[in-house]
């Protein structure tokens, strides 16, 4: 299958997901996870409707941009982001899905205002405390926001997770739940700065499932693009 038409099968994959949960399809939005294909293929995906692009490197990412890979589309960033890297990705990527500390929340802020914008985030968080994997704890996103809402560079819109790989699609069900409670539970406090507008969760294997849980932005690989080449 080519790019134009595993977007269609996952767009209509996404469509059947909400609307069996008594969700509108319009409100979730597909990032194509965009990470090891080269530019060519990124527009493919945009010529086939895909709005918003996800990347995961930062150096990847400008190597594309520099191409053009993006135009068309929206950028958001979801791989993980060393502070040291942070300044390149401020203001360039619309929505950074992956903060996963005081630090880096704190960095962000201050390369935005010194810029004077407002930079986007979400709050990554390790659902499934797995030791090799980063995010907020669970029981500290309150304090995380209560921190962030004092930070003037920085707009919270929302919740991320990465759970483990799943070799079935509900295996990650739980931990989807319990990010759909998480989110609820502090959207109903108001911090200043922050709106809980987006849970992003599910890949490729596990989309519709997360779906089902409320997932509101659902980044995707392997399904639009096939399978990565890691032999490069
Ligand atoms: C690669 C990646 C995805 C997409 O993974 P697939 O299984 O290929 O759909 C989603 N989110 C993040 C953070 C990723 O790095």
């Amino acid at each position: 299958m080519n790019i134009a038409e595993n977007v269609a099968l996952v767009r209509r994959n996404i469509a059947e997901a909400a609307l069996a949960a008594g969700r509108d399809p319009e409100k979730i939005r597909l990032v194509a996870a965009t990470k090891m294909n080269a530019a060519s293929r990124v527009r493919q995906a945009i010529a086939a409707g895909v709005e918003i692009c996800g990347e995961n490197r930062v150096q990847e990412m400008l190597e594309k941009q520099a191409q053009g890979a993006y135009e068309g589309a929206e950028l958001h960033f979801i791989g993980h982001l060393q502070k040291n890297k942070a300044k390149q990705v401020v203001g360039l990527a619309k929505l950074i899905h992956s903060v996963d500390s005081t630090e880096l929340l704190t960095l962000i802020s201050r390369l935005a205002e010194a810029r004077g914008l407002v930079q986007d985030v979400l709050l990554e968080v390790n659902i499934a405390g797995e030791a090799a994997k980063s995010g907020f704890a669970p029981e500290d996103v309150p304090q995380a926001l209560a921190f962030a809402s004092q930070l003037p560079g920085v707009r919270v819109r929302g919740l991320m997770a990465i759970p483990p790989i799943c070799s079935f699609p509900d295996q990650n069900r739980p931990f989807f739940l319990r990010m759909r409670k998480l989110f609820v539970d502090n959207g109903g406090k108001k911090y200043d700065n922050v709106s809980m507008d987006f849970l992003s969760m599910g890949m490729s294997g596990d989309y519709q499932e997360a779906i089902a849980c409320g997932a509101d932005l659902v980044r995707i690989g392997t399904a639009v693009f096939g399978p990565r080449d890691y032999s490069k």
